[in-house]
């Protein structure tokens, strides 16, 4: 009789990252009747695909045997020095070699993890925080822990005592139009979090995929461009937002020595981005012009950001409050004290209508009544029918007679 052993158990780490709480409601939000207000997905009747074709056929019209070959781990010549030059452009100065290509901005913080991240180190958090960071830092072994922030973001006072008493090695944050409350970190609170850095010593992850979709006002310096902060900023980028998520490019901008121990990382994670999808997505940044797609998206999700807060203050129950992103995808909003956004969303569901609570957000204390509105994926008038479904869902029952 053979003995049939069971299987060792799965890595500590495995079980204790949990997926998203709200995943099980939400995915009952792929019917399509509903009107999901959840995801952050762009809206992808913007994406240029025939550009974007164009791009990919030419590179496979042209030079078929290397862009179905293997590459380097920095990433293909021609992306890094367009995605160098762009960036100059925008106003921060950088070199091709400054840059390495990374399968999404994603992965860049999944190298930094593997790259600085010992188990048991602490890593530091704005407060709430982009969800699949504090799931990275998880995996990490990190201890995460919270800096308390407002509507300017991380307060620099208790960014300071925490960094005295914590000694972390890293501090994330996402300083422009935030996910996932769409604020942006005052250029002044910028300044401090560079002046802890250089005073303090710990590498800030300044995380940026959502600075180009500015709807209004000036754009705020990055941490990154700050004097003080130059050797221990690393800034990370992407092309989802601005062409296609699903492409998966992105890049990591930080000092040479650290950016080394990332392409270590990377080799063992994929050994290199698509060969192909990079080698098109530099052709399409020599072929078209990619502002003037940019600003296409720009005009579209400005006027379905207005189109959801005109319709606000008659979807939520008197006393919410919300906020007013001068950019990006999300709007954070606050029910009245009491409610929680979490039990809501299934009677929101039920009305065919989704957003994502936000108390997954937050390593510290949740705030349970807050949630997290993406105002992009849907057309203005989608976005005012959601809200209306919306309104009936929360609206507060009538009093019985
Ligand atoms: N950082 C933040 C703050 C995000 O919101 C996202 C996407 N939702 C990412 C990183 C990852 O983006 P990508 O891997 O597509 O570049």
């Amino acid at each position: 009789m053979s003995v049939h052993a069971a299987v060792p158990a799965l890595a500590a780490r495995a079980t204790s990252v949990g997926s998203s709480p709200v995943r099980e409601i939400l995915a009952l939000t792929a019917r399509p009747e509903v009107i999901s207000f959840a995801g952050g997905l762009p809206a992808p009747e913007l994406f240029d695909e025939e550009g974007i074709a164009a791009a990919f056929a030419s590179v496979l019209a042209d030079r078929p045997g290397a862009a179905l070959q293997y590459s380097t781990t920095e990433g293909d010549p021609e992306l890094r020095a367009a995605t160098a030059a762009r960036l100059s452009k925008r106003g921060l100065s950088t070199e091709p070699d400054q840059l390495v290509i990374t399968t999404g901005s994603q992965q860049g913080l999944t190298l930094l993890a593997a790259a600085l991240v010992e188990p048991g180190d602490v890593v530091l958090v704005e407060d709430p925080c982009y969800l699949a960071a504090l799931q990275v830092f998880g995996f990490a072994g990190a201890r995460v822990v919270a800096v308390p922030s407002d509507e300017d973001g991380p307060d620099p006072d208790a960014l300071e005592s925490l960094v005295l008493r914590e000694r972390p090695k890293l501090f994330y944050c996402v300083p422009t139009f935030q996910n996932p409350t769409g604020r942006t970190m005052t250029a002044s609170r910028r300044r401090a979090v560079a002046d802890v850095a250089s005073r303090l010593g710990l590498w800030v992850v300044e995380d940026d995929p959502y600075g180009e979709l500015r709807y209004e006002g000036d754009p705020v310096p990055w941490i990154s461009s700050f004097p003080d902060a130059v050797d221990r900023t690393v800034l990370l980028g992407s092309y989802s937002k601005i062409m296609a998520p699903g492409l998966r490019v992105g890049w990591m901008r930080g000092p040479v020595g650290l950016l080394r121990a990332c392409v270590v990382a990377k080799q063992a994670a994929d050994l290199h981005t698509s060969t192909v999808v990079q080698m098109a997505a530099a052709r399409y940044l020599v072929d078209r012009d990619l502002d003037a797609h940019v600003a296409r998206v720009r005009s579209a999700y400005g006027a379905r950001r207005d189109a959801m807060l005109a319709g606000l203050s008659a979807a939520l129950p008197p006393g919410s409050s919300w906020n007013r992103p001068s950019g990006g995808m999300f709007l954070w909003a606050r029910l009245p004290a009491g409610c929680d956004a979490t039990s809501l969303l299934r009677t929101a569901v039920a009305h065919d209508v989704a957003y994502v609570p936000g108390a997954p957000f937050f390593a510290g204390a949740p705030d349970r009544a807050a949630l997290r509105l993406c105002f992009v994926t849907s057309g203005v008038e989608e976005i005012e029918e959601g809200l209306r479904r919306l309104g009936r869902a929360l609206s507060p029952t009538p009093p019985l007679p």
